[in-house]
């Protein structure tokens, strides 16, 4: 049952295959502005929507991660799927790698702290250190309960493949604009918007909470990720799915919950009470 200890901080070797990954669509990215058409453009929105906002902020930040709302498995697995899309690893990789950064927030051996770099929070995190994302007995040490699904598992170790098989059937119905447009840029575009959250909110913003961590409220990150940027709320109150807590905390993931709690595709949604929300508070003399 041992498994051996990984230092997820870690900043020895590079990973060869994610580097080259990342070089290829960013040059691709580039290339895409050449290939401009408005259905492209449509195409990469609709896809930045349904694998960042479903996929990363439905799926495996609210839901795999943090458990803060209940779905029929059909609904989970489908959330996992859209969001390997995005090229963040499977389902067990990404919710070990968040579940580790919960747990070591801006200390040591959280993976991805501004601490260590502005840079290195950013994007550098994902390129250094042992290649593990489809390690799955390491991994599933940290998210069990995902380890012990069959499907979780063969998606984690194949979780490039819905991506390559969503750009072949772009090429096919859409040439070459559709492919770069709705996979390439989109994709860097995606990976940007998830990794400020681990950057822009853990370095800029505002805090309403007194959290032992160095994460910040952010309007700007929010609208890029479909809510994510509350992230002082979040780190307050990692199990609640509704991260912007306000009104003017536009939280566009946690509209689309209560549609789904409407449509009674969610249930048990876990919000903090009144009272918890007023423990945690930033003093209002210090608030200013
Ligand atoms: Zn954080
Ligand atoms: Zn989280």
């Amino acid at each position: 049952m041992q498994t051996r200890e990984i230092d997820f901080a870690s900043k020895e070797g590079i990973s060869w295959g994610t580097t080259s990954a990342f070089v290829v669509f960013h040059a691709l990215a580039v290339v895409a502005l050449f290939y401009t058409t408005w259905q492209a453009v449509v195409v990469a929105v609709v896809l930045h929507w349904i694998c960042i906002g479903w996929g990363i902020g439905l799926g495996y930040h609210r839901l795999h991660t943090h458990r803060s709302y209940k779905t029929p498995k059909v609904v989970e697995y489908f959330f996992a799927l859209c969001a390997t899309m995005t090229l963040q690893g499977g389902p067990i990789f990404w919710t070990a790698m968040h579940r580790i950064h919960h747990q070591k927030s801006d200390q040591p051996g959280d993976p991805h702290t501004p601490r260590d770099g502005k840079w290195w929070s950013h994007m550098l995190w994902t390129i250094f250190g042992e290649e593990l994302h489809g390690d799955t007995e390491v991994l599933g040490k940290y998210a069990p309960d995902l380890a012990k699904d069959r499907f979780y598992r063969v998606l984690t170790h194949w979780h490039w493949v819905p991506l390559v098989v969503l750009g072949l059937t772009l090429l096919a119905i859409g040439g070459l604009p559709w492919l770069l447009w709705g996979v390439f840029l989109r994709v860097v575009f995606g990976l940007h918007c998830t990794w400020l959250v681990n950057s822009a909110t853990h370095l800029w913003g505002t805090r309403r909470f007194d959290t032992r961590d160095d994460s910040k409220n952010s309007l700007w990150v929010a609208l890029l990720t479909f809510g994510e940027g509350w992230h002082n709320n979040h780190h307050a109150h990692p199990t609640s799915a509704r991260h912007g807590m306000t009104w003017r905390e536009i939280d566009l993931t946690w509209m689309q919950l209560r549609l789904m709690k409407w449509l009674g595709l969610a249930w048990d949604v876990q919000v903090p009470t009144a009272s918890q929300i007023a423990n945690k508070a930033v003093a209002a003399e210090n608030a200013a």
